[in-house]
């Protein structure tokens, strides 16, 4: 059996699955570094206003896991926090980890006296760019750690100090640098999730020139109460409630141009954003533009009874083209009905694109030698001795089937120090 250190599990990846990962490691006794990039833990699951099928919030659960990670004292975590090199072997890594400046220390109690001080804005990343907020910022009101951050605009201008002497409590630390830390540890569960696929690259969809075409994740800070318009759906162009709005399915997937594969989830997404608007506007008219549904086992469920939805019609045509009428100022999407062969155009007052995930490390590489499969997913859950994958990084999955393979790979991971 190894040292006290070297029976350390390290868990890179702050969502769904590499939080579970990391509970789960520490409640059957182990030590573990949790290493997440944002300023805050959760992930993307952190930014969905309900969870499909039953519509529920996913606050209370994310609230568990972080009274489980609070409560124990074997989880040390680490935000805005990235793995710079691994070396090593099974039983023994050394692992360095690069801490980024957050410039507000632990005395931070969240009051808010530096944002009242602040008057630069920036994008706010949580809301996907869709509202601004205050280049110190909590990074949403639900987060853990409840900590502000200081945004570079701030930090390197001349407000900086001004802001700095409005915190009673002696929390923003202008000169902080970033860190490394040295780590030894047994094995590796890597968690770092998946990134919406980047809708500017579906030139014929008007993205980015059109604002009433957004993504399927920014529905789900429109929808939701912490969102830029506080949960109600409006269109970004005018503030208007839609009276009609259409859901693009496969928008980039199934697509060899762009991503081959099936996320598995969108279908699912749409009919979860189709109750969104039909709780709120129970005349607008709702198409989720389809090539096929995907949902598979309990969620037929869900389906047949987002089916039910007085107004929603599901349309089986792939969306070819979006424009807009400048007269009505309509967005206009050519599609193929494929149950009649016939060329439609149908007009609403929004568009959801439905992109798919893409993992992350289709375009980050991780600072060890594993091999990713033709998509850029760790396509095997134990790609070298000592080192696991763990949710979207794997596979596009939904949050339960996370929790399942980050319990699986928190077990591998023991077992891998056990063995030693
Ligand atoms: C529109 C939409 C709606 C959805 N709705 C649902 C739903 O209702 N129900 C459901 O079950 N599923 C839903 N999903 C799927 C769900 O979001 C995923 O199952 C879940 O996010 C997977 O969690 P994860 O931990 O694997 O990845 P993520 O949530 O992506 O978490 C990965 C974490 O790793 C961090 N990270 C990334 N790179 C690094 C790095 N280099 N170093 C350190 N940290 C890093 C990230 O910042 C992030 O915190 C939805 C997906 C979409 C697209």
């Amino acid at each position: 059996m190894g040292n006290t250190e070297t029976q350390s599990i390290l868990v890179v990846g702050g969502g769904i699955s590499g939080m579970t990962a990391a509970i789960e490691s520490a409640e059957a006794g182990y030590d573990v570094y949790l290493v997440e990039k944002n300023p805050y833990l959760g992930g993307r699951v952190a930014q969905l206003h309900n969870y499909f099928p039953k519509l529920c919030p996913p606050a209370c659960g994310m609230e568990i896991n972080f009274r489980r990670i609070k409560q124990n004292p074997r989880i040390r975590f680490f935000t805005m926090a990235e793995v710079e090199s691994i070396s090593g072997d099974e039983g023994n890594f050394d692992v360095k980890i690069r801490l980024n400046p957050r410039y507000v220390n632990e005395n931070c109690t969240a009051c808010g006296k530096c944002e009242e001080a602040c008057s630069i804005e920036i994008e706010n990343p949580f809301n996907y760019g869709m509202d601004k907020i205050k280049a110190i910022y909590l990074p949403h009101p639900m987060a853990f750690p409840m900590r502000y951050v200081m945004a570079p605009e701030l930090k390197n201008s001349n407000e900086a100090q001004k802001v700095k002497e409005a915190c009673p409590y002696n929390a923003i630390e202008l000169d902080m640098e970033p860190k490394v830390v040295d780590l030894k540890v047994g094995s590796i569960v890597w968690a770092t999730g998946w990134k919406p696929y980047d809708a500017n690259r579906l030139d014929t969809y008007g993205f980015g020139k059109y604002p009433d075409v957004i993504t399927n994740v920014m529905m789900e800070r429109l929808a939701s109460w912490t969102g830029p318009t506080k949960g109600k759906i409006v269109r970004p162009s005018d503030g208007k409630e839609p009276e009609s709005i259409a859901f693009v399915q496969c928008a980039g997937s199934r697509d060899e141009n762009h991503l081959p594969y099936c996320s598995g989830i969108c279908c699912l997404a749409s009919m979860k954003h189709a109750n969104y608007v039909a709780e709120q506007y129970p005349d607008c008219k709702i198409y989720i533009f389809f090539i096929d549904i995907r949902a598979t086992d309990r969620m037929e469920d869900f389906y047949t009874k987002t089916k039910e939805l007085q107004n929603l019609q599901f349309f089986k045509g792939k969306v070819a083209q979006i424009t807009r009428d400048d007269s009505s100022g309509k967005l206009v999407c050519k599609v193929e009905d494929t149950t009649s062969s016939s060329l439609e155009e149908v007009s609403v007052d929004m568009v959801v694109l439905a992109t798919g995930m893409q993992p992350n490390t289709a375009e980050d590489s991780i600072p060890v030698d594993v091999t990713l499969d033709d998509y850029g997913f760790i396509g095997s859950q134990n790609p070298r001795p000592g080192f696991y994958a763990a949710g979207c990084i794997r596979t596009p999955t939904g949050v339960q089937e996370s929790v399942q393979d980050g319990t699986a790979a928190a077990l591998k991971a023991i077992q891998s120090i056990v063995r030693r």
